[in-house]
């Protein structure tokens, strides 16, 4: 078992800064986003839960008091999944906004509360070693590695199950420090 000391949980950074980042993808600069994709995104950002586009389509009718035709929620979904402002969540088939600044090849481990919807998003460095080791073995390049974790979150766990939508284990902590 990992310790917890040596899982790091993201820190928020260099976002709305306008910045091109070093991998070379747009997720520096929301603004830049066209008003559907931008529209998509505020909403998952807004609601800090995975969300599946049909649900994430109600959310955003109920906002503009006009539907988007599915094609075009899944384009602006794929658009900045792609761009690193969102993930896909394959275990849920749903979208959530990221905050943070990281590589698309970095390890991501999401930690999915199976009874309020929270999503927590953490890395290790020794899970990246690990990662890399394995597909060394078998001669492979990894371009994401992405794990998905369902379980119970802190709050859930203990019986204190936050309001849905406004889940408290989404606020970001460091281990580390
Ligand atoms: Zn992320
Ligand atoms: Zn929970």
């Amino acid at each position: 078992m990992l310790g917890i000391c040596r899982i790091r949980l993201y820190i928020p950074l260099m976002r709305h800064t306008g910045k091109a980042c070093a991998c070379g993808r747009d997720h520096g600069a929301p603004e830049r986003l066209t008003a559907g994709r931008r529209a998509a995104l505020a909403i998952l950002e807004r609601e800090a839960r995975a969300l599946g586009a049909y649900e994430l389509i109600d959310l955003m009718a109920a906002q503009d008091g006009r539907r988007p035709a599915p094609t075009q929620v899944y384009r602006a979904l794929d658009y900045l999944v792609e761009n690193g402002y969102a993930h896909r969540l394959a275990s849920q088939n749903a979208y959530l906004a990221c905050k943070y600044a990281h590589g698309e090849a970095e390890p991501v481990a999401f930690l999915i509360c199976e009874a309020c919807g929270a999503v927590v998003e953490a890395t290790s460095g020794a899970l990246s070693a690990e990662i890399a080791a394995v597909g060394a073995l078998a001669g492979f390049h990894a371009r994401a590695q992405i794990i998905e974790i369902a379980g119970l979150c802190a709050a859930c766990r203990d019986g204190a199950r936050p309001p849905k939508g406004r889940p408290e284990s989404s606020k970001v902590l460091d281990a580390h420090d």
